[in-house]
């Protein structure tokens, strides 16, 4: 089994990658190798999204082609982890007769177990979910990394239960990881010349860990983390608009190496679909936030989630959806046609019941306005001149770096002769819908 080759496909969200590189490190510290080539593999595991439906649908597509490889190598294991397989769970061996194993989140430390079990001839299933499990010991491996930028997963699981979701239902309790061993990962990173680290958590803004003395809150682990190096740049996410604090405002505002970008998912402008969902604010607490940190962060990039069609949603909720992003002129949206998922109170208790065409059109709505706003969002940086964490050479042309500004807006510029990993000032004269062009000043 040892000196066999693993190679990670992964869906979702960042924390998923996250989970993803905890996976690659375990692996490695029973003796298996990582592969970026899925033919030279001994063993293929996906890491899965059950966010919404299709997220399931294209790892399903996905496993028929697992099922040809295997087909030309009988040896291949193939294992589903995250949040697939802990929803599914023993039923996908049934359906899925590739799959001989099945992971949930917070089972990863058992997978040399689990992979010796499928060694000796059995399929083998762990899903249990834990109530303390953080995996704060072990160090990712970043087997995927550009050398610069990292994600570090500062908690796990979440409690909110918003209607339509189902992260609490696949993801388990909320629990917090020790700061002390957050800020040990920041430092190991920057020593080993990454720039700009990503803490992530569903709900950044309820991090809270007991250090027996007191207690640290996401402000307080920020600012920690930020003291690393002025050097390093911080970002994180998501921040749920309920929990974001002054204190973090503030916080941001002191120091400039923590960029100034937040994500804040909306999910709709109407309060009456707000309470609907479970999210624990009105609209107009929204709008409240929104002025709070335009107050307290001049030029801090806004961005969003929304979901278009949830249940009972009518047409004037939508067009307060549409109003609340006129109004607050999002940087960036991440937009989405509600899909009703098994076990969440909406499919308990709510019918889905917004017809799919009536859902397309106002996705596609939404969508639109996003794109005016995100083009007069871009037209309005240029003429400014932003510093720029160089993250490589540019995709089109080795002529060419790109990097990303404080708010978190791709810059492409001709090269200097500045390394990757180097900041530099760059002045923006121009913009496609995606990426701000200049030149380092
Ligand atoms: N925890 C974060 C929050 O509450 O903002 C985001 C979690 S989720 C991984 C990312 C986004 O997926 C959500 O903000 C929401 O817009 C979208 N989403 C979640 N469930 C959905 C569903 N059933 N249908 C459509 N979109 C959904
Ligand atoms: Fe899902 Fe709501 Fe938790 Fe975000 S806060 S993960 S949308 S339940």
């Amino acid at each position: 089994m040892k000196n066999k080759k693993f190679f990670i496909e992964t869906y979702g969200c960042q924390m998923n990658f996250s989970d993803s590189e905890i996976v690659a490190s375990i692996l490695e510290k029973e003796g298996f190798g990582s592969t970026k080539e899925i033919k030279d593999a001994d063993m293929i595991l996906i890491n899965t999204c059950s966010i919404r439906d299709h997220a399931e649908q294209r790892v399903r597509k996905r496993l028929e082609f697992m099922q040809s490889l295997k087909k030309k190598n009988p040896q291949l294991i193939v294992g589903m982890l995250g949040c697939m397989a802990e929803r599914l769970k023993k039923q996908l061996l049934e359906e899925e007769h590739v799959l001989d194993l099945i992971a949930g989140p917070d089972s990863y430390r058992e997978l040399p177990q689990l992979l010796a079990e499928v060694e000796s001839g059995r399929k083998a299933v762990n899903t249990l979910l834990s109530i303390d499990e953080t995996y704060a010991d072990i160090s990712p491996l970043r087997y995927d990394s550009n050398g610069i930028s990292a994600f570090i997963s500062i908690m796990r699981g979440c409690e909110n239960y918003c209607a339509y979701c189902v992260v609490p239902h696949v993801r388990g309790q909320e629990r917090s990881r020790s700061a002390d061993s957050i800020r040990k990962e920041a430092e190991d990173l920057f020593n080993r010349g990454f720039r700009e680290i990503t803490l992530l958590g569903q709900n950044v803004n309820s991090y809270q860990w007991d250090t027996g003395e007191g207690k640290i809150s996401f402000a307080e682990l920020l600012e920690q983390v930020a003291m690393v190096s002025p050097l390093l740049r911080i970002r994180f996410a998501t921040s749920h608009p309920k929990d974001i604090s002054y204190e973090l405002l503030q916080t941001m505002s002191r120091y400039e190496n923590i960029c100034k970008s937040i994500h804040l998912p909306v999910q709709s402008g109407s309060t009456h679909m707000l309470d609907h969902m479970n999210r624990g604010y009105t609209r107009e607490q929204y709008l409240e936030r929104i002025a709070t940190i335009r107050k307290i962060l001049p030029g801090c990039a806004i961005s969003t989630d929304i979901i278009a069609g949830f249940c009972d949603e009518t047409e004037e909720d939508h067009k307060e959806t549409l109003s609340l992003m006129q109004e607050v002129s999002f940087d960036y949206a991440f937009m989405f046609r509600y899909s009703e998922r098994p076990d969440t109170l909406a499919a308990e208790r709510y019918k889905d019941n917004v017809p799919e065409g009536v859902k397309d059109r106002r996705l596609s709505e939404i969508i639109d306005l996003q794109q005016r706003l995100s083009f007069q969002s871009n037209k309005e940086d240029v003429g400014k001149t932003f510093e720029v964490l160089i993250e490589g050479f540019s995709k089109r042309s080795v002529d060419f770096f790109y990097g990303r500004n404080s708010q978190n807006k791709v810059v492409v510029f001709p090269v200097t002769i500045n390394k990757p990993g180097e900041y530099v000032p760059v002045k923006i004269h121009r913009f496609t819908s995606a990426t701000l062009i200049g030149e380092a000043c």
